[in-house]
């Protein structure tokens, strides 16, 4: 067994470290004013090839593995998890379902221009009664001669908000009804700027704010008949299976934030003074550091196992599930004892760790909550 990572690996996650500490760091507290990316720093990832680095030069990307993706998923997260957010769903969920299921066209139309970052993608599953229960769409999707005509609304999407998002993938039931007798599902593309298309309110949020999440509405929106994503009947399977690679990024969004929070920690333990020492000196500091370190590389090496069997063709449903599941409890922690090690210092905005421990609970609810990691895991024993 080799845990080493391979030269182009190393590349890839040193890369994304000096990008998200010279680049993205500086800027980070300006953005979460703000409230919204500088498509400045999108250009620059999409030129250091980011968004495309496990898919085949054919289609525009780095002909990397997805344990390189996930590497640089950690290190955007170290500074900023809305960046590794975006990347997961625009890379991790969108481009690999078109690159999976996608017909040569549907390819060539929409998965190069993502793979290259100039346009960004949003996947849409969550609707007001469908969360956890995503099979349970009320969004529906009738042929009609030559085209599918979509009604419903999904919300919470991620990135859609975005002017450079150019397509949504989203499940709508069909008719007729499957031989069990129940709708089937089926997975669709549609553009942004499509009639009957319309990004709905964004939502105002505890914690991400830079990260655009918005409603989308359809009504009566056409769309060809060939914008079917993959099979007829099989699109719900479909797109759960791409979450398999989106729970190894929540891993490794938790891992980063984590870190983060470790960063900070162990900075300020050993400059703060109390009782005449440094803070790190009392062992009710230093052994929560001592934790902290330990479960990082414990969910670390989880969300790369996860990945490296996704880059070897094997199963990893159970992996990605451990990987989240752990990864991103084991953040809350992190930014809870991070805070705590600030004290008064922590709960003012003037340092890090009150964002992130804003932060550590979106890992724990996106892409499949903690309780459904549970019955996923539970189910695969
Ligand atoms: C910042 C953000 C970005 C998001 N981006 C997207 C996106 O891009 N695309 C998208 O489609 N969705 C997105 N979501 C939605 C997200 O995936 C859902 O919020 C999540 O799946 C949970 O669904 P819900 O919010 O409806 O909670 P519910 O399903 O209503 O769950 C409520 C509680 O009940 C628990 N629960 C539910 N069922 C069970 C059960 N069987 N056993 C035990 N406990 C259970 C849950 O674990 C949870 O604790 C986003 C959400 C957030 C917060």
């Amino acid at each position: 067994m080799d845990f080493r990572l391979t030269e182009e690996q190393t590349m890839i996650r040193d890369m994304a470290r000096k990008f998200a500490h010279d680049v993205v760091a500086p800027q980070v507290k300006a953005i979460e004013e703000a409230g919204e990316y500088p498509y400045e720093i999108l250009e620059q990832m999409a030129e250091l090839g980011m968004m495309g680095i496990p898919f085949p030069e054919k289609y525009g990307g780095g002909g990397g593995d997805w344990v390189e993706m996930h590497l640089c998923i950690e290190e955007l997260s170290r500074v900023d998890m809305s960046l590794g957010a975006l990347l997961d769903v625009t890379t991790g969920l969108i481009a690999q379902e078109l690159y999976e299921f996608g017909t040569e066209d549907q390819k060539q139309k929409w998965l190069i221009p993502i793979v290259q970052g100039k346009k960004i993608g949003a996947f849409g599953l969550t609707e007001s009664d469908a969360g956890s229960d995503a099979g349970a769409t009320k969004t529906t999707a009738i042929l009609d001669g030559d085209e599918w005509v979509i009604n419903g609304t999904k919300q919470f999407i991620t990135n859609i908000g975005l002017d450079n998002a150019s397509i949504i993938i989203i499940t709508a039931k069909v008719t007729p009804k499957t031989k069990v007798g129940k709708p089937a599902i089926n997975t669709f593309i549609v553009p942004k700027g499509t009639r009957g298309f319309t990004v709905g309110k964004r939502y105002n949020k505890m914690a991400v704010h830079r990260l655009a999440t918005n409603e989308c509405i359809f009504e009566d929106c056409h769309i060809p008949k060939s914008y079917i994503l993959g099979k007829q009947d099989r699109g719900f399977a479909q797109h759960l299976a791409v979450l398999n690679t989106g729970r190894i990024s929540i891993g490794a969004m938790s891992v980063g934030l984590a870190q983060a929070c470790f960063d900070a920690s162990l900075k300020y333990a050993k400059e703060r003074v109390q009782f005449g020492k440094p803070i790190y000196s009392f062992q009710g500091v230093s052994f929560k550091i001592a934790d902290m370190a330990m479960n990082i590389e414990l969910a670390r090496n989880m969300y790369l196992k996860a990945a490296w069997l996704k880059d070897n063709n094997m199963p990893h449903a159970l992996e990605a599930s451990y990987a989240k599941l752990f990864g991103s409890e084991m953040a809350e922690k992190a930014a809870s004892d991070a805070l705590q090690i600030h004290g008064g210092y922590g709960i003012m905005d003037d340092y890090p760790v009150s964002r992130y421990y804003r932060e550590c609970k979106v890992g724990q609810i996106v892409e499949g909550t903690s309780e459904i990691q549970r019955i996923v895991i539970s189910r695969n024993l």
